[in-house]
């Protein structure tokens, strides 16, 4: 059809058909960095993939038709189906073939976590509900493979082919596991949970149990089997909830409805019941809170890199928006006033890939006490800092779009109502401060040994020491700690994130770092003061043109 009342001009084009790892420096530098070279062309090849236009098209797809619960069949039997999109079958067949659901547990190797994570992070950036079933399954493998009977099901945890069929577990190719804690009553106090277990015989680890209750948030609830908190008496443990029994009917999981969310949309989360619902005991008797924990500790891992992923991505489109936008004469990119913004979006982009890599370094080097330290405070620490700072950032790169930023057709709008998610589940911000405080309370030697590097990594930047000078009269102060949690748990992830950057990133990303984070702006982004030279510096290396 012929436009006759104007031309469209000045609509920036797609950002399709890239290659996400290519165009990535800080993540490809921090790949090899922490160890992940051998997967260094695995990873090219997926940043292509991932990039391609037929995945946008496919991720928007794939939140527009979200999930439909069918709890009964015509004949009113019940069926308790879920109806998933085709496109959310071809994310969740992404994730299994990259090996993200157990990559990192499959083979320990060196770089095996950190492959695994930069693939996480490039996912995310094009489809974000399709993680949470990944990182469940990936997250229960460690919990697992201390039972006897792992070797019955790890063919199928560790399988690349996704078999997202709902069906008995002996006729499937692959396998996906769920975690069910949270209540009506209470999700982060945990002790609040009513479900109840008995056993059907013998009392113990690997013996049956019936579970009796409910959980108020089920995510994947599909899923081949959830490791489930329930009464024993008066203690917990934590049971693998198969969706099938032995026997081959379904097992005792009603699901009552799916939540309708903000965000997240491509992911089913639902409501369930248990029926008698058969379980086996999975980890010590009486320690369930402890076993989920530990699960949590992994997922909350995969929150970072998720968050870190929706900020990168809403970075590289306002960056291709504003190169391609024009206002008043330039282009946006060349307005003094959107480059300090863009600026501190990169500098808020690279630090959060930056920790989140180091992470998943630290998570490689499992069983070195210093590292297993490092990880146990920085991972609730960098939960609750790169998850909360995402939600502002993105709601920033929302705007550097303008009006279109605000419209569904768009991509931001989606990743703006999928981002407040990772702050929430998996322990939300307050529990994540709380966790730090017990994590350097618990081995506190260790915990100054680590304050001892970061001093040595801040040596010579004056206003670094003068903070983590700060943050150590803090923690002399047992009384006031709670109450600080926050302050603390920002500082040093901030802190950490200046001594990487330092060590790692080009001169000009950490030095403007440290300025713009310790001393000036900070409330909102692009209130700093950046030199012409460093903002093109920046830009230029943060988002190559
Ligand atoms: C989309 C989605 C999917 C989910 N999927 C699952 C799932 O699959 N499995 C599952 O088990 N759960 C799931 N959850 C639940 C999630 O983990 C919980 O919502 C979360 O842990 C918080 O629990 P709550 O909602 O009961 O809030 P509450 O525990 O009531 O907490 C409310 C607020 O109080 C704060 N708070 C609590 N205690 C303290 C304290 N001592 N000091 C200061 N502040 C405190 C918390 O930080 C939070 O901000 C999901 C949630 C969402 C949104």
């Amino acid at each position: 059809m012929n436009w006759t009342t104007h031309k469209v001009i000045n609509q920036p084009p797609e950002l399709v058909d890239y290659n996400l790892y290519d165009t990535d420096a800080a993540l490809r530098e921090g790949v090899l960095r922490e160890g992940g070279s051998s997967d260094a062309d695995s990873l090219f090849r997926y940043g292509a993939l991932l990039g391609q236009r037929e995945n946008f098209r496919l991720a928007a797809e794939a939140n527009r038709h979200g999930p439909e619960l069918q709890a009964y069949d015509m004949h009113g039997h019940r069926v308790d189906r879920i109806l998933f999109h085709p496109a959310w079958t071809h994310f969740m067949a992404l994730t299994y073939g990259q090996g993200m659901h157990s990559g990192g547990w499959v083979e320990p190797r060196p770089g095996a976590q950190v492959a695994r994570a930069a693939a996480y992070l490039m996912h995310g950036q094009i489809e974000a509900g399709s993680l949470c079933p990944t990182t469940m399954t990936a997250a229960a493998i460690p919990v697992l493979r201390k039972e006897a009977w792992f070797d019955r099901i790890a063919p199928l945890l560790f399988s690349r082919r996704y078999d997202g069929r709902d069906i008995p577990l002996e006729n499937k190719t692959s396998m996906s596991i769920g975690m069910g804690m949270t209540e009506k009553q209470g999700g982060s106090d945990l002790r609040s949970n009513t479900t109840t277990a008995q056993p059907i015989g013998r009392a113990g680890r690997g013996e049956i149990y019936r579970l009796t209750g409910h959980k108020w948030f089920f995510s994947a609830p599909t899923s081949d089997a959830h490791l489930v908190l329930a009464r024993t008496g008066d203690a917990f443990s934590c049971f693998y909830v198969p969706r099938w029994r032995s026997e081959g009917d379904r097992n005792g999981i009603l699901l009552q409805r799916l939540k309708d969310k903000l965000g997240n949309k491509s992911n089913a989360s639902a409501e369930v019941e248990f029926q008698d619902a058969e379980g086996v005991l999975v980890g010590e008797p009486g320690r369930g809170i402890a076993t989920l924990v530990e699960m949590a500790s992994y997922t909350r891992l995969d929150c970072v890199l998720g968050s870190a992923a929706l900020l990168r991505q809403a970075f590289v489109q306002a960056m291709h928006h504003a190169r391609h936008r024009q206002a008043f004469g330039s282009t946006l990119v060349q307005q003094p006033l959107m480059q300090s913004v863009l600026a501190d979006l990169a500098l808020e982009s690279i630090a959060a890939t930056t920790l989140a890599l180091r992470l998943a370094g630290a998570l490689d080097a499992a069983g070195n006490p210093e590292e297993d330290t490092w990880r146990r405070v920085m991972a609730p620490a960098a939960k609750f800092w790169v998850c909360k700072r995402a939600i502002t950032a993105v709601a920033e790169c929302m705007e550097v779009w303008g009006g279109n930023g605000y419209i569904e057709e768009g991509p931001l709008a989606r990743i703006y109502r999928e981002t407040p998610v990772n702050s929430i589940w998996e322990g939300s911000g307050n529990i994540m401060c709380l966790d730090v405080l017990r994590a350097l309370g618990r081995s506190p030697e260790q915990a100054q040994a680590m304050l001892g590097h970061l001093a040595q990594a801040c040596a010579g930047d004056a206003m670094l020491t003068a903070r983590l000078h700060a943050l150590r009269a803090h923690l002399a102060e047992p009384a006031a700690l709670e109450p600080r949690a926050r302050r603390l748990a920002r500082d040093l992830v901030l802190l950490v994130q200046a001594a990487l950057l330092r060590q790692h990133a080009p001169q000009v990303v950490a030095d403007t770092f440290i300025r713009s984070r310790f001393s000036e702006g900070g409330q909102v982004f692009g209130a700093c003061d950046f030199t012409p030279a460093e903002i093109a510096a920046l830009l230029a290396w943060a988002w190559p043109d």
